[in-house]
């Protein structure tokens, strides 16, 4: 963008040679001209090599505009009766910078270049070669109104643009604290307020992702556990201890997993629990650990109760569904409740055959 405003600014100063208007000798002009070219490809490579860092770089914009407007003014300091036309030229160098430059920078650049024109004028005057002096301050009156006029609008965008930044970093806060509310939310609810393990619906989604992920080579384990008597629990103790029983065999069984198993409740005092990639020997060892730990449980308001639990046991195979797997798992607890209970017992493939 700066560099076609130079190369506009610079065909135009040519055909101001080219009519005669610019009292200039030929080789000051091919040297300007020369410099231009060259500052312009100079800065292209600061440019590049700065791309990485910061896109847009306003040190680099503000000596850019600087630079052109120290041009147009040395350029404008040659011309006699096309100066006016050129003045116009400072509107496009000033507004290069008009999204990039604080009001503050661009306000110096605006009062440089009247600074300067003034000068040009009032050297031109005291050496007596100012033709029309009543076009002169035609000019200056114009260029005055044209720099407040930008400068204001300069400072006007700024403050709307910092309006709109802090309107996108307030919006962005309220984006946080909605996606925090929605994890929360999320959490609430594949969780079990009791137990704090996951819950039945819960669990369902995760198992049935994990079942899809499943390759014809390898199997998932899959348990129902279900806690013995837990009714005289709560007819013995109260409703209160048995929530500290199930606490408490949450509390455990968590103990005896790895972060990759999957635990939930499923109901009542019946829980569930999922052991991606596992053999029926890591399935087996795995549920004893949990029932032999549970066993191990003391509770300062149950002090004479021996707790148990019953597992039943499965595999998951590729092309198994979760009901399946849940119906097989439930026959092996049966089974385990049938021959006992506390104990843990597996069917591998349904029984219902
Ligand atoms: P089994 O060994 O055959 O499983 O017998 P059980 O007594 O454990 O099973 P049953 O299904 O007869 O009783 C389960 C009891 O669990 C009945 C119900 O009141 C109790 N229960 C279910 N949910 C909760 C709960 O959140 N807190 C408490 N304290 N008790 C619960
Ligand atoms: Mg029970
Ligand atoms: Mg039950």
């Amino acid at each position: 963008m700066a560099a076609a405003t130079y190369l506009i600014v610079m065909s135009l100063t040519w055909l101001a040679i080219y009519a005669g208007e610019l009292h200039q000798p030929l080789h000051v002009a091919i040297i300007g001209s020369a410099l231009v070219v060259l500052s312009q490809f100079a800065l292209f490579w600061v440019f590049l090599s700065r791309f990485n860092q910061r896109f847009q770089d306003a040190s680099l914009t503000e000596f850019q505009v600087l630079m052109a407007l120290v041009w147009l003014t040395w350029l404008i300091s040659y011309l006699d009766t096309a100066r006016g036309a050129f003045l116009i030229l400072y509107a496009p160098i000033l507004l290069f910078g008009l999204f990039q430059l604080t009001p503050i920078v661009f306000a110096r650049c605006a009062a440089l270049v009247l600074v300067s024109f003034c000068a040009i004028n009032a050297w031109e005057f005291s050496q007596g070669q100012m033709a029309h002096p009543a076009t002169a301050l035609l000019q200056l009156s114009a260029l005055f109104v044209m720099l407040l006029w930008l400068s204001l609008f300069a400072s006007y965008v700024h403050t709307q643009r910092m309006r709109m930044r802090q309107r996108r970093y307030a919006l962005q806060a309220h984006q946080d604290t909605l996606r925090g509310m929605m994890l929360q939310l999320e959490e609430l609810a594949a969780t079990d307020e009791l137990t704090n393990l996951y819950n039945r619906r819960h669990f369902l989604r995760m198992a049935t992702r994990e079942l899809a992920l499943l390759d014809g080579y390898a199997f998932h384990g899959l348990a129902l556990i279900d806690l013995d008597h837990f009714k005289r629990i709560n007819d013995s103790y109260g409703h209160a201890a048995g929530d500290q029983v199930l606490q408490a065999f949450a509390a455990h069984a968590e103990d005896c997993l790895r972060d990759t198993d999957v635990l939930a409740r499923y109901g009542g005092e019946e829980f569930v629990l999922l052991i991606p990639h596992c053999t029926e020997q890591q399935l087996i060892d795995c549920c004893e650990r949990v029932r032999e730990a549970f066993a191990r449980v003391q509770l300062n308001d149950l002090p004479d109760a021996s707790l148990s639990l019953s597992v039943g046991m499965t595999l998951l195979r590729w092309g198994d569904n979760i009901d399946d797997g849940l119906h097989r798992a439930d026959q092996a607890l049966y089974l385990a409740k049938r021959s006992g209970r506390n104990r843990c017992v597996a069917a591998w493939e349904s029984v219902d055959a």
